[in-house]
């Protein structure tokens, strides 16, 4: 491994001045990818910004309207340890308490896993099901775009160079919905999405139709998708199997996957499917209960 030069910006205007001086970078948040990625030879990088000494990206907060601003650096175990999060958005805490164990939880954190822009990344089903957006920042100022928009390939976002992620933004969620985030790998525990599915269903006043819905699946193409399909599917119709059914077929249509050591074609189109419905199934009886 090449000598990597090591710095700490307290502020984002020391990091942003970090990324103009010629080298090519990667930041360090938890280092639970990129340590591991620099270590094997797949990254090659002059410098690494450690990202865990910015004020904006280590805290987290409630906006007015009652959506979460999440620091970029914030780890896993700071949210799912959280209360009020853990009531009023437990499908943050599906995806950040599935991220590795407890060691990998205390130290990795969204902007990690959306930086990293793996298409299995477990955190990112579950946020494009809750409406999240990103909040960039450079030099030049701020720019906020919906998650789905980030991704544009393995390992590759959006990302401008001098640029980076400040906020991972949860906007307020509707009224009488619920989401919930899915996932099937291998084993037990510490491995990689086969299929991963975040699901949010908002019920009508009555509880009797679908209001509204986003569902986004990963490990099924080059990027994390945000099926929209599926969720037309479901509007205006009754809560329930048929509805379900309808939008895991538009799910599974939408699918793309490889075949690889964790599964086939064949086997990720039937767990996206299957994945679908259950996370469906799990937002409707939080959106009952909400
Ligand atoms: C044992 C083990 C188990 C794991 N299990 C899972 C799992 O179950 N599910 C899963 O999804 N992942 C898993 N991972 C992968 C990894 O832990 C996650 O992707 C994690 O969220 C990465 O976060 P991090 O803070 O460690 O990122 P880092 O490794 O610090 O950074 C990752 C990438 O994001 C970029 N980045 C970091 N911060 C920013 C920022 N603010 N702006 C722009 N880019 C940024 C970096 O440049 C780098 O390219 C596992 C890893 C290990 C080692």
């Amino acid at each position: 491994m090449k000598e990597i030069d090591y710095l700490a910006p307290a502020s984002l205007d020391e990091a942003y001045a970090a990324l103009q001086n010629g080298k090519t970078s990667a930041f360090l948040a938890g280092g639970t990818d990129i340590i591991v990625q620099l270590r094997e030879g797949r990254k090659q990088v002059d410098q690494l910004i450690d990202v865990k000494h910015i004020p904006e990206l280590m805290r987290y907060g409630w906006t007015d309207g009652g959506g979460l601003a999440i620091g970029a650096s914030v780890p896993f175990a700071e949210i799912y340890e959280d209360a009020e999060i853990a009531r009023r958005l437990p499908c943050l805490i599906d995806c950040a308490t599935l991220v590795g164990g407890i060691q990998i939880q205390s130290r990795a954190c969204f902007g990690g896993n959306i930086g990293n822009s793996g298409p299995a990344a477990d955190t990112v089903p579950a946020l494009i099901a809750l409406g999240a957006t990103l909040t960039l920042g450079s030099r030049e100022g701020t720019r906020e775009l919906p998650l789905e928009a980030f991704f544009t390939g393995p390992g590759q976002n959006v990302l401008a160079p001098g640029e980076l992620i400040v906020t991972v933004n949860v906007p307020p969620q509707p009224a009488r919905s619920g989401a919930f985030f899915h996932r099937f790998i291998p084993r037990n525990e510490m491995d990689i999405a086969v299929v991963n599915v975040g699901a949010r269903l908002e019920l009508d006043a009555a509880g009797e139709r679908i209001a509204g819905a986003r569902v986004s699946v990963g490990a099924v193409a080059p990027t994390p998708l945000f099926v929209e399909e599926a969720g037309a599917a479901l509007v205006g119709q009754a809560p329930g199997e048929e509805a379900f059914a309808r939008a895991a077929d538009a799910a599974a249509a939408a699918a793309r996957p490889i075949t690889d050591m964790r599964g086939s074609i064949a086997q990720r189109v039937h767990l996206t499917r299957v994945l679908t419905v259950r996370a469906l199934r799990r937002a409707l009886e939080r959106a009952r209960e909400a």
